[in-house]
């Protein structure tokens, strides 16, 4: 594997030393880095590799990464450089020469998963919500979700509280003021909805969230959720299951081999977690699972009493199925991204490959 390395890493480099436009320059770095790269396909094959190698062979990986990186950023300087030298030089405007294509836009993979489940969704007679607002109040935020005053995920190290200088930034509020956050969650939004809608209702809304917490391949401090919410007089549990399959196969245009364990939130009473197997390594076991070969897709559950109370709905008279799934973590499932970075990064070479 480290002879496989070295050759293609000498290759790429030679490649990207003869490059003369920029346009090959991207090219090249794409057939080596890109989701379906030459070097990329071997960075995958680091699982089959004996446990007592992998510290050696991340290190190598990592290196031609980092020197790559650099190698792609001067050459890129230099043709950018070389180019505005050419254009500086023309003393005349010469019509024959080629004009510069524009760049064509793409949708984000997350974009691509948001609108395929609205499709589905709206099929299946759901009304697209629109919550604008990302900051939120600790009542909608916590309150609303039936967490206890002493939850850990009010603290800081979760949440991300926002500064009040004075009482004339804090919302007032029958109990007084309450302390505003960036939304930890979508699901206060759906509070508001109960507390606006008569129900039997079935909505969906994608959104963004924030979470205080540090980033790695699977975790990232922003990102998008996709809740669904049915509240009925009579709902079977057996219905968001088949819910639940149904967005899956519908994603990934195939069967999906799911699981579900019973999972304890606040909010769900009963509550379980969905597991799907994870479509990077295919059940094997990589970064983005962490090893384990499933992934936490989805919390779901019957929405407590003390939700639908705080949405204004007597809980004896009706009933909920709530989901709530990790949008970019679907996308990365599905187009088979291992570092949930890279969703945010903006970087148009990563971008471009959808
Ligand atoms: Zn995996």
């Amino acid at each position: 594997m480290q002879k496989k390395l070295d050759q293609l890493k000498g290759e790429f480099l030679e490649k990207l030393n003869l490059t003369k436009t920029e346009r090959d320059l991207e090219k090249i770095y794409m057939d080596y880095f890109g989701r379906k790269g030459k070097l990329t396909e071997v960075f995958k094959d680091v699982k089959n590799v004996a446990v007592e190698e992998k510290p050696i062979i991340g290190k190598i990986i990592n290196d031609i990464k980092i020197e790559a990186e650099k190698v792609y950023s001067e050459m890129k300087e230099t043709l950018t450089n070389n180019k505005q030298q050419t254009i500086n030089n023309k003393q005349l405007f010469d019509p024959t020469v080629p004009g510069t294509l524009r760049e064509v836009g793409s949708l984000h993979p997350t974009t691509i998963i948001k609108n395929e489940l609205n499709d589905a969704f709206r099929q299946m007679g759901f009304e697209i919500y629109d919550p604008a607002e990302e900051i939120t109040s600790e009542g909608y935020a916590f309150d609303s979700m039936n967490f206890p005053p002493d939850h850990p995920a009010r603290e800081s190290m979760d949440t991300f509280w926002i500064k009040q200088q004075t009482t004339n930034n804090k919302q007032q509020t029958t109990n007084g003021f309450e302390r505003l956050c960036l939304r930890p969650h979508l699901t206060g939004a759906s509070v508001r909805f109960m507390q606006t809608h008569q129900p039997p209702f079935r909505f969906v809304y994608p959104g963004r969230v924030f979470r205080s917490e540090a980033t790695d391949a699977g975790h990232e401090a922003t990102f998008y959720q996709y809740e669904a919410l049915i509240v009925d007089d009579k709902i079977s549990f057996s219905a968001g299951k088949i819910l639940v399959k149904a967005i899956l196969e519908r994603v990934f245009g195939k069967e999906i081999k799911i699981r579900m364990r019973a999972g304890f939130f606040p909010f769900v009473e009963p509550g379980f977690e969905i597991d799907m197997e994870c479509q990077v390594c295919g059940g094997k076991g990589c970064s983005v699972c962490k090893h384990k070969g499933w992934v936490e897709i989805m919390p779901g559950g019957a929405p407590h009493p003390n939700v639908l109370k705080a949405g204004g709905l007597d809980p004896k008279k009706w009933q909920g199925f709530y989901i709530n799934v990790g949008l970019d973590r679907l996308a990365m499932m599905k187009f088979g991204i291992d570092d949930i970075r890279l969703m945010h990064s903006g970087d148009l070479r990563f971008l471009k490959q959808f």
